[in-house]
């Protein structure tokens, strides 16, 4: 078994060379928890958020969705608690001057780094990034950006209660940036200081909350082994024993990364301890409170979160699909080669068709049907290269169908569809080629 930094190494190389992931602003050395994703690493992040989104809003009657700014009013982040509390306690080593998260630590009196046992006591360390808004920066023009996508559907509640006519129980969605100044980046973007969440807060009555959080929990485990397609043994449930005051349950979804298994998603109980707080801070109670007329009362709305990491969910999916195995080859003396391959679900993969014309001189109608399959699917057109080395291209990114259109094509009207996992070719007549694929993606 592979050493798991070897397989990290790899993993890092790839998004890199193939235009998934690298660092923000290399040219200057990178920047410390920042990552941008290129063509196709932001090719497979929309597909994912996409997914999300129809699964999590489009597809449910009882989900409404919002898009709220990053820069809230920093009273909300009082209300939350976020400015007092969202600390992690950080210590430093006084000789290689590295600092580490206390509770990542096996022993928080000898430096991970270099072995000497020299670390300052433990602080405090908030992780709110701040900011200032408006011409003076000074601490009443501060403001901070957001550290979880969450506080703003807390806000809007009311507001989109009433727009969308819900009535409890029902949830508010949102995608988006979240910032959190981590003392300790890593694992590639498993730990950014910047990234992108997924969250849905459900509002409901007390009594049915329970209810609520086990239809939830299997919701979101569905859509981790039936929607993106990863296998059971790949995940697993770990139950928080210790809970926050106003919490009655919470539990992480764990997915076996290469360096151990750690969250991806996380679905708690909150209480209503969020609009509570909103109603103390605010003042305007009429907001965070909820007239039911059909039990004829008014109360603060219990709340069960859905909470997930859009890069932790990418590079999960870019982890699950990495495989190393042979292909047919035509290079010099050899029959196979070593090749790379993604094995994403189709319906995720950052290109899921690409047209390959055999030779140079078939560009014409091999680019016609391209312009016509790109309006249906995610598609790529490449020319360049041998075909083998085309699909090995392919197969690094997980295009799970290479079409190529070769001299026949003009004749029988028909191309054939190499599958990237079984790596058969099929024969398929452009007419039906449109539909052939959706059959396959759709599966
Ligand atoms: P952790 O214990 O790993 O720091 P957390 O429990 O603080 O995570 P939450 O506050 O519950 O995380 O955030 C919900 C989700 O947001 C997480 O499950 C994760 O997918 C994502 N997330 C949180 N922090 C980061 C980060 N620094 N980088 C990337 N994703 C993150």
């Amino acid at each position: 078994m592979e050493n798991s930094d070897d397989f990290m190494a790899k993993i890092v190389a790839l998004c890199k060379r193939r235009g998934f992931i690298f660092q923000s602003s290399e040219m200057y050395g990178g920047i410390n928890g920042f990552w941008d994703y290129g063509p196709i690493g932001v090719a497979l992040k929309r597909a994912v958020e996409q997914t999300w989104w129809k699964y999590m809003v489009e597809d449910r009657d009882n989900v409404e969705g919002l898009d709220s700014t990053i820069i809230c009013h920093p009273m909300v982040w009082q209300a939350s608690g976020h400015l007092a509390n969202f600390a992690d306690e950080m210590t430093d080593c006084t000789v290689c001057k590295k600092r580490f998260r206390v509770d990542q630590m096996d022993d928080p009196t000898t430096c991970p780094a270099c072995g000497a046992k020299a670390m300052t006591p433990p602080r405090n360390f908030n992780l709110m990034m701040k900011t200032f808004v408006g011409p003076v920066f000074d601490e009443e023009h501060a403001a901070y950006l957001r550290a979880e996508t969450c506080q703003p559907i807390f806000v809007d509640f009311n507001t989109i209660r009433i727009a969308s006519r819900q009535k409890l129980p029902f949830g508010i969605a949102q995608t988006g940036k979240s910032f959190r100044n981590e003392i300790n980046p890593r694992n590639f973007t498993f730990r950014s200081r910047e990234f992108t969440q997924m969250e849905m807060e459900f509002f409901c009555h007390e009594d049915e909350s329970m209810k609520w959080f086990d239809y939830w929990h299997e919701q979101r485990w569905n859509f981790y082994t039936k929607i993106l397609g990863i296998s059971e043994d790949k995940l697993r449930i770990h139950w928080h024993d210790k809970l926050a005051h106003y919490a009655k349950k919470a539990l992480d979804i764990e997915f076996l990364y290469p360096f151990g298994w750690n969250e991806v998603e996380g679905v708690h109980h909150r209480g209503t301890w969020d609009m509570s707080q909103h109603a103390a801070y605010s003042k305007q109670e009429q907001d965070c409170r909820y007239f039911d007329q059909e039990r004829n009362a008014t109360y603060y709305p219990t709340v069960v979160e859905t909470s997930c990491g859009l890069d932790r969910i990418c590079l999960l999916l870019i982890c699950n699909a990495y495989d190393e195995d042979t292909a047919a080859t035509q290079k010099e003396g050899m029959d196979e080669d070593a090749r790379v391959v993604l094995h994403f679900a189709p319906r995720i993969a950052p290109v899921q068709v690409a047209v390959l014309p055999l030779s140079k001189k078939l560009e014409e109608p091999a680019t016609d049907l391209f312009r016509k399959i790109r309006g249906s699917f995610r598609a790529q057109y490449d020319v360049t290269g041998s075909i083998g080395k085309r699909y090995r291209r392919q197969d690094e990114i997980g295009t799970p169908f290479c079409v190529t259109f070769d001299f026949d094509s003009l004749n029988d009207n028909a191309v054939t569809v190499r599958d990237r996992d079984a790596m058969t070719q099929e024969r398929v007549p452009v007419a039906e080629l449109a539909q052939w694929l959706r059959n396959k993606i759709d599966k």
